[in-house]
């Protein structure tokens, strides 16, 4: 298999560097980062860490200051060039094999004999103002390096090109089609390309980032622990998620499952989503030791005034939540400036404390499904106030037609679920028996 795209730097709204410490396969790296073109970095060792020049947003992570190759270095991304790394007024800059270097194709190319012969192969080049990206696997279309560097010169005659690391470490995605080359290995670093948006489309008009609050070791639990905060928030964020995919929103998230990346980490990756809002999935706790009194729910902002739209969310979501009878704390919206993810994220940004696992009647409601349906239907629908979604839920009709909808169902005619889906020929005929007009 193989896939290749030239992507105009002008389109290019960032490329960041991934160094992916859960070493996670590429179809999760995915659904975490939500990048539209994800593509294997540079070698790395057995330990886990990257042999060439590496540095990603700006924390050196391979370094060797006697070797000074040509690279590729850049702060945002579309300012993506050639320089000689280490570059350090660079944030970001990566060297490998190097293909080509100022237009000119390597007349030997440098590669230690256990990465040489024909294999998959993954490649990053420049040229004026085109980035391109180039992978293939093992297989029929394998590569030598020689292979590549020729392939590459004969296609786009690159001003720059560098091979990066291959064979079963081959990981490659693109969004726009739908490609997804997951290699056997995970990459232990991958660069992911994120996309200008372009105005007007429908489906993906807007993204919500979702943190489920914590991971898989955290300790916060209720005093008799049967109760965990971390399996809670991941649980909310499937239910929250599921709804507004539904509704025609797209989400990402912090982490997976088993996974517990940093607060900077997760406000990193709603930053480069481009995320239009943010929802910290978490439950309170008393500083009590054993059982506490205090109930309720309340939503963090990092600050005033009433007008910001962090603020604008918060009460979408409590009004909604208000709603549906859930109780609150008195003055539910609150301020902290001490919250990471409320402070570093770009997009409006809620913290949701949903109840406290340190009070037991609290407790028992946390840990009711059909309370949580409650919960993650209420933030949904405050998250798509805010953002003004006319989409209707999948099981509510369009405004136009619920009058009508209710007095079907009420009549017996229709049995009120599945207001979108169409009419099948059986279905009508059962409508028309239940008309009498068949009699
Ligand atoms: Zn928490």
């Amino acid at each position: 298999m193989r896939a290749e795209r030239v992507i105009p730097l002008q389109d290019v709204e960032r490329v960041r560097i991934y160094i992916n410490e859960g070493q996670l396969p590429l179809r999760d790296v995915v659904a975490q980062q939500a990048p539209d073109i994800a593509i294997t970095g540079v070698y790395y060792t057995s330990a886990w860490r990257p042999t060439c020049h590496l540095k990603a947003g700006g924390k050196v992570l391979a370094d060797d200051p006697s070797y000074q190759p040509p690279g590729l270095a850049w702060d945002r991304g579309p300012d993506i060039h050639q320089a000689t790394v280490p570059d350090h007024l660079a944030l970001n800059y990566l060297s490998c094999c190097l293909l080509t270097a100022s237009g000119a194709p390597e007349p030997k190319l440098y590669y230690n004999a256990d990465v040489g012969g024909a294999r998959g192969r993954a490649a990053v080049w420049l040229r004026g103002q085109e980035l391109g990206v180039y992978a293939c696997t093992d297989g029929a279309d394998a590569l030598t390096p020689e292979a590549l560097q020729a392939r590459l010169e004969e296609a786009y005659a690159p001003d720059t090109a560098i091979m990066l690391d291959g064979g079963s470490k081959v990981n490659y995605y693109d969004r726009a089609s739908g490609t997804l080359i997951q290699g056997n290995d995970p990459s232990q670093n991958l660069i992911l390309i994120y996309l200008k948006k372009k105005e007007g489309t429908p489906v993906d008009k807007f993204t919500v980032c979702l943190d489920p609050g914590h991971g898989p070791e955290t300790v916060n639990a209720s005093p008799d622990g049967t109760y965990r905060e971390s399996e809670f928030a991941w649980d909310m964020y499937g239910r929250i998620s599921a709804l507004l995919e539904e509704r025609g929103v797209n989400t990402v998230c912090t982490r997976t499952e088993d996974t517990k990346p940093s607060l900077t980490e997760r406000c990193a990756v709603s930053n480069s989503a481009g995320a239009d809002c943010f929802v910290s999935i978490h439950t309170n706790a008393e500083g009590v030791s054993g059982w506490g009194t205090a109930k309720g729910l309340e939503v963090y902002t990092s600050s005033g005034p009433d007008s910001a739209k962090r603020n604008v969310l918060a009460r979408d979501i409590l009004d909604r939540l208000e709603a549906e009878g859930v109780t609150l704390r008195s003055g539910p919206l609150k301020h902290s400036m001490e919250l990471t993810v409320l402070v570093k994220t770009n997009a409006p940004a809620v913290l949701i404390e949903y109840g406290f696992h340190t009070t037991q009647s609290d407790v028992t409601l946390l840990k009711d499904a059909s309370y949580r349906d409650k919960l993650a239907r209420a933030t949904a629908r405050g998250v798509c106030d805010f953002l003004g979604v006319e989409r209707p839920e999948a099981d509510e009709p369009d405004e136009w037609a619920s009058e009508e909808w209710e007095a079907a169902k009420k009549a017996g005619i229709m049995d009120g679920t599945r207001p979108h889906d169409p009419l099948t020929r059986q279905e009508a005929a059962v409508i028309l028996e239940r008309l009498g007009l068949l009699d």
